[in-house]
């Protein structure tokens, strides 16, 4: 294979191998800032790469998904929750003969616009800068891979394919995105690749599923909780059998492990099944047919209407018993301050910003470059800048 790049290679590979439906490398929209092409690796290649090294990436091991990041080193992190999301888009996309490479950079890049203290923290800034365009995580997620990463001489951000920046264009009709000079940046009168609605139910399936296990483990329900949620008694039912056949002890610990898997299980796969019928009812035979299909009345990638019933189920339990729960509401509450006294402090006074925000306030302009820091913050990072600032004695 002498003379024969790796690159030329695995885009002959994707021609052949993926679906006719599937995004391919060879066919990507490219990038805002042109380079030559890699010799080993494809654009989504390269791309996966430049979000795993990224800063903002790295920050996720240490913002909060659901439980504040210092309350135990078991529960999920967005770090955590990102790398799990991930897995189950590769699974999906390679079921579906869809471009893993596409499905597995924008999965992995979809949640590094999220602020510290998790939604709570979304809220506060989109409180704090309600009469600046107010804050949406997607929109950030854009401007982080567009502009807040410094890694290249040529150009800010990392400079991503279209197809991976389209892939975090989430919020289509957001205020803040339009602002933010989103509004139109992708067509949007075209429906989303299958790369991105995989990734997008990646996410769901992810989180559902392990919110409900860190909050078993937590304490904030009991696997006798969960008996109400009908989905739980087909899983309880997997469970007992699993055990009665291997004999073994019925510790929660693996009982919970179990029964989630098998909950997961049935998700991934009813999503592969009911994509696969839906793509053959629609006659989807190309990207171009992908593209055409009218996304708003029904997407191509997605349960079935009774998968669909018993995640609204399990969603509005893990709303009432979990999010709202006021172990978990009190950590966000503090998170919530801790934001408000910065953004004002930083407002007020933007000559005590580090150099580099400094300098953005300037171009961003004072509430938006103000808002860039303080999304950018990981959990650990804020309060340490509020103590910093506000506490009379530095702490040793
Ligand atoms: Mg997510």
């Amino acid at each position: 294979m002498d003379g024969v790049l790796g690159r030329d290679r695995q885009e002959a590979r994707e021609a052949e191998g993926l679906a006719p439906y599937a995004a391919r490398s060879a066919d990507s929209a490219g990038r805002v800032h042109a380079e030559p092409a890699d010799r080993e690796r494809t654009a989504f290649q390269i791309d996966r790469e430049r979000i795993g090294r990224s800063r903002a990436f790295r920050r996720l091991q240490y913002k909060t998904q659901v439980f504040v990041n210092h309350e135990g080193d078991y529960y999920r992190t967005r770090l955590t929750h990102t790398l799990e999301a991930a897995q189950i888009a590769r699974t999906v996309a390679r079921a579906l003969g869809l471009n893993e490479d596409l499905t597995e950079a924008v999965t992995l890049a979809h949640d590094v616009g999220h602020p510290p203290f998790g939604h709570a923290g979304e809220r506060a800034l989109r409180a704090l800068m309600a009469d600046h365009h107010g804050f949406e995580h997607n929109a950030q997620a854009l401007r982080i891979v567009d502009l807040l990463e410094r890694r290249y001489a040529a150009f800010r951000g990392l400079n991503l394919t279209r197809e991976v920046r389209e892939g975090l264009w989430k919020r289509r009709d957001s205020e803040t995105a339009r602002a933010l000079g989103y509004g139109e940046a992708f067509d949007a009168g075209r429906g989303p690749l299958l790369e991105h609605q995989v990734s997008d139910w990646a996410d769901g399936i992810a989180y559902d599923h392990h919110d409900l296990d860190d909050a078993l483990k937590a304490g904030l329900v009991t696997l006798g909780d969960l008996a109400a949620l009908p989905p739980w008694e087909e899983a309880e039912a997997f469970v007992a059998e699993q055990f009665a056949r291997a004999g073994a002890d019925r510790a929660d610990r693996v009982r919970r492990q179990e029964g989630i898997r098998f909950l997961m299980r049935g998700q991934i796969e009813d999503l592969v099944a009911t994509t696969r019928a839906r793509l053959a009812e629609a006659r989807v035979r190309s990207v171009a047919d992908v593209r055409a299909h009218d996304h708003a009345a029904g997407p191509l990638v997605s349960l079935s209407a009774a998968a669909l019933d018993r995640k609204a189920q399990l969603q509005a339990f893990l709303e009432e018993r979990v999010y709202r729960n006021a172990r978990v509401e009190r950590q966000v509450e503090k998170g919530k301050r801790v934001l408000a006294a910065l953004f004002e402090e930083f407002v007020a006074r933007p000559h005590l910003l580090p150099d580099e925000y400094r300098e953005w306030v300037d171009r961003a302009g004072v509430h938006r470059g103000v808002c860039d820091y303080l999304a950018g913050m990981t959990d650990r990072y804020a309060p340490r800048e509020h103590q910093k600032l506000f506490a009379l004695f530095e702490p040793m």
